[in-house]
Order: structure tokens, then sequence, then C-alpha cells
């Protein structure tokens, strides 16, 4: 029932996820007994509240923060914190409910939960970052701890902010622990949570991918963004002999025949904090669509020709047409980096044709999965190499594929890779909240 019909994100992933699971309701109706549905689709606890803090003029400028703690039945909520304009409740509830099967498939013993705020990091000074963070967490320090709710980066938030935002936290807190993961190098961080995710979501394409006698070897391939998920997902990609040849920002889409030239995009986004089409003062080859000339039915980024599609930026940013153009120019695989970027007529488009495709919920686990690995060194005052933590990584991305597969192959659809991850998750979620008795 749609209570709130504003949270449209929201009903799109519940939908996406009541879908799926309808074959394993029909087989168990333990759950439908125990109302298992009714209680995951409200969250435990929903925080939100005042972020006032002062910009470099001396303004005083106010925004709303979030958190929501959506499923503990696992382990402490553990989730991202997106700091960007369009951020509302229902785009942090949809965030935080799927993040909720996700942690549940990485077999780790996390729960589910995701915050942020409508705050826009673009333009301003590391002074005002500053600020905001320290106001932002001068509400939320008193909602989480290491062993109750671990936030992490998202959109807008990255060594940067996690840094600010754990100076705070200690400060407020007086203590030194595991409460925030993407953390730096110097004070608790892990190893490989930075590259994490890319990694994680070119690891998840290499398995599927072998599981239809293919390999990533000489394949091109479209990875929207330029953020951190796209960044180490093309690094991934060049390692294992494939070639990205087109990225995007929210100003514009870059295509690169020759291959992106990764290291002028790390520099442009980790170090200048420029727009993309700055890349074209180096390498006037390439070629550049600006946002406002992008089709009015989709984008740019997918009409070109690939192998293979990796969107890694944000939700909805791969429509039908889009689905549509992809594969009439011959892709032979869609893996998600990002949250809910494919809308859902795009997803049944994929599935219909038996497309090789991996949902976010299943692909980019890997980011989560490493924050896991950080919390148990902080927990255990460790610090592992930089191989074990990957080696670890690529342990859990074959797990998080191996039971996709597994399960959608058990409920008669072996490619269904949506239904494979959505029963998978949310079996062990329901399992280990009848076992906890109506909480
Ligand atoms: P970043 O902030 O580092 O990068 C986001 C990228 O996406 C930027 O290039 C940004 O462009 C672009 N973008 C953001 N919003 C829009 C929009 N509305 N329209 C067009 N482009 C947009 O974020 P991440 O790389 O960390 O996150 C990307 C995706 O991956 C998100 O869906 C996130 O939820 C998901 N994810 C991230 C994880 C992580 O570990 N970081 C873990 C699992 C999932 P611009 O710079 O112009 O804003």
């Amino acid at each position: 029932k749609r209570t709130s019909p504003a949270q449209t994100e929201f009903y799109q992933a519940v939908e996406d996820v009541l879908e799926s699971i309808e074959p394993l309701l029909e087989e168990r109706p333990l759950y439908r007994k125990q109302r298992i549905i009714e209680r995951l689709v409200e969250p435990e606890r929903q925080i939100m509240f005042r972020v006032p803090w002062m910009d470099d003029n001396g303004d005083i400028q106010v925004n709303k923060g979030y958190r929501i703690e959506f499923n503990s039945a696992l382990g402490p909520y553990k989730g991202g914190l997106r700091f960007h304009p369009s951020v509302n409740a229902g785009i942090i509830k949809f965030l935080g409910f799927e993040q909720i099967f996700k942690n549940a498939l990485t077999g780790l013993a996390i729960g589910g939960g995701k915050g942020g705020a409508n705050f826009d990091p673009k333009g301003k000074s590391d002074a005002e970052i500053m600020r905001f963070c320290q106001s932002f967490m001068s509400e939320l320090y008193r909602h989480i701890g290491a062993n109750t709710d671990v936030p992490a980066g998202d959109i807008g938030v990255g060594g940067r902010e996690i840094g600010f935002l754990f100076g705070q936290y200690k400060k407020l807190a007086n203590r030194f622990d595991g409460v925030l993961t993407g953390k730096s190098l110097l004070f608790g961080g892990s190893q490989v949570r930075k590259e994490a995710t890319g990694y994680g979501a070119v690891y998840f394409a290499k398995y599927m991918l072998e599981g239809k006698s293919e390999s990533l070897e000489g394949k091109t391939c479209l990875v929207s963004g330029s953020g951190n998920v796209t960044i180490y997902a093309m690094e991934k990609l060049y390692e294992l002999g494939a070639k990205p040849v087109a990225c995007s920002d929210s100003s514009g889409t870059l295509y690169h025949a020759k291959g992106i030239d990764l290291d002028l995009v790390k520099d442009l986004k980790e170090h200048r904090h420029e727009r993309l089409k700055a890349y074209l003062d180096t390498h006037s080859d390439a070629e550049y669509t600006a946002r406002d000339d992008y089709p009015s039915d989709g984008h740019t980024i997918w009409r070109y020709k690939a192998d293979l599609a990796f969107p890694c930026a944000t939700q909805n940013e791969l429509t039908e047409k889009d689905a549509e153009a992809l594969l009439s120019n011959g892709c032979i695989g869609v893996i998600e980096g990002a949250n809910m970027p494919s809308t859902q007529a795009a997803v049944d488009l994929f599935i219909a044709e038996k497309l090789a495709y991996g949902p976010g919920k299943a692909a980019n686990a890997g980011g989560v999965a490493t924050s896991q690995i950080e919390m148990a060194q902080n927990a255990g005052m460790e610090h592992w190499p930089f191989e074990k933590v990957d080696a670890r990584l690529q342990e859990i991305m074959h797990s998080i594929y191996t039971n996709a597969k597994t399960t959608a192959e058990e409920f008669g659809e072996p490619d269904n890779l949506v239904l494979g991850a959505n029963i998978a998750g949310f079996r062990r979620v329901a399992d280990a909240m009848i076992q906890q008795g109506v909480v």
C-alpha cells in the first residue's frame, strides 16, 4: 500500500523486491503469517534533524539531515551517508531498504541503514565542508556507535568528509573507535576501502562473464559517473584487459575511442574538483556532450557502441530507451556499480533478453563488505595488508555471485540474478527476524 506517494524511489525499490520474492512466499507461507513484509518496509527508526552552519560570507545556512536505521536483524545498521541536493526522505529510505538485502547477501553480520543531507558540496570551500560536517555530526553522534550504527560514504561523501565527521564524533563522544568506515589509512582506515565498490563491481562482472564462457579481455566499456565508484571500476577494467571508452558527470558525457585517460580523470575529480569538460583541454580528440544535448528519452552515454555497460553514477540513470540502444548496439552485459541506476522498464528488458545483468544490490556490495572488514580490523586493533583485503574482497564477490546464481537456479530462472539476489537476501533477513521474535 502506497501511504506516502512522494516517496517514489522507495516504492520502486520495494516493488522490485516484492515482485521477485513472490515464488518464495508461495513456497513458505510462514513469511506471510509472520508479517515479515509489513515489518520489513517500516524502518526500525528514522531520525531527521536540522543542520545549521555558517558559510564563508558569515551567512547562516540550514539543511535537513537524515539517518534511517532500517533493519538490525543481522547486525549493526550499516550504510553510507549521501550529501546531494536531491536527498529527501524517499531517497534515503530507498537506499536504506536496498542496503538491508545487499548486506544480507554479503553473508556478513551487518544490518541495513542509510543517511545524508540535502547539502550540495559543489563549489563549497574546505572550511564550509568542515563546518557542515561538524554540525551534521553534532546531532548524529548520539545515534551511532561501533556496535550500533556505522555510517560510511556515498555520493558527495568521500575521504575528506569522513575525516571531518570522525574528528567531530571523537571530540563529542570521547571515543576512538570504528564508528565510521572509509577513514583515512592514518587513523583506522582499511586498505582497498576506497577502491572496493568499483573493483568489486568488476570482479562481479568477471565471474558473471566466466559463467557464460566469456571474459573481460578486450571488451569496450561505458562507465557512467566519474566519482569514487567509476574511477576504481575503470582502474580494474584496465588491469583486467578491458577498455573504458566513456564516462560522465552531472554536466555531461565524455567519449574517447582510444580509451579514457584515467590519470587525468583522477586528477580532475580527486584533486582539482573540476568538471569533466576540462578533459578536452588535454585530449582534443575526445568527444563531449553537454547534459542539455542528451536525447529527451535518456542519456548520451548509453547510445555509444560497447560490449559492456557499468552504470556507476546515480538512481534511474538508464532508461528503457537507453536499454534498447545498448541491446541494439550489441552490448552483452550490464553491471550496476550505482544503486538502482536502471529504471524498472530497463531491468525488465535486460531480463527478457537474458542479458548478463548484475543488479546493484549484488554487484556493488564490495564497498560495504570492505567496510565490514574495516570494522573487524578496528575491533581487533589490526591493520591488514592490501593483498589480504583484496583477496577477501574477491572471495566475497565470488560468493555473492554464486549465491545469487544458485538461488536463481533453485527457483527455475537461472539467468535472473535480480530474483536470485532478492530471494537470497530476503531469506536470510526474514529467518533471522523470525528467530528473534516479534520485536
Ligand atoms: P561520488 O560522489 O564519488 O560520484 C558520483 C558521480 O555521479 C559523480 O560523477 C557525479 O557527478 C555523478 N552524479 C551524481 N548525481 C548525479 C545526477 N543526479 N545526475 C548525473 N550524474 C550524477 O559517489 P560514488 O561514486 O560514491 O557513488 C556513485 C553511486 O554508487 C551511487 O549510486 C552510490 O549510492 C553507489 N554506491 C557507492 C558506494 C561507495 O562505496 N561509494 C557503495 C555502493 C554503492 P558530479 O560530480 O557532477 O556531481
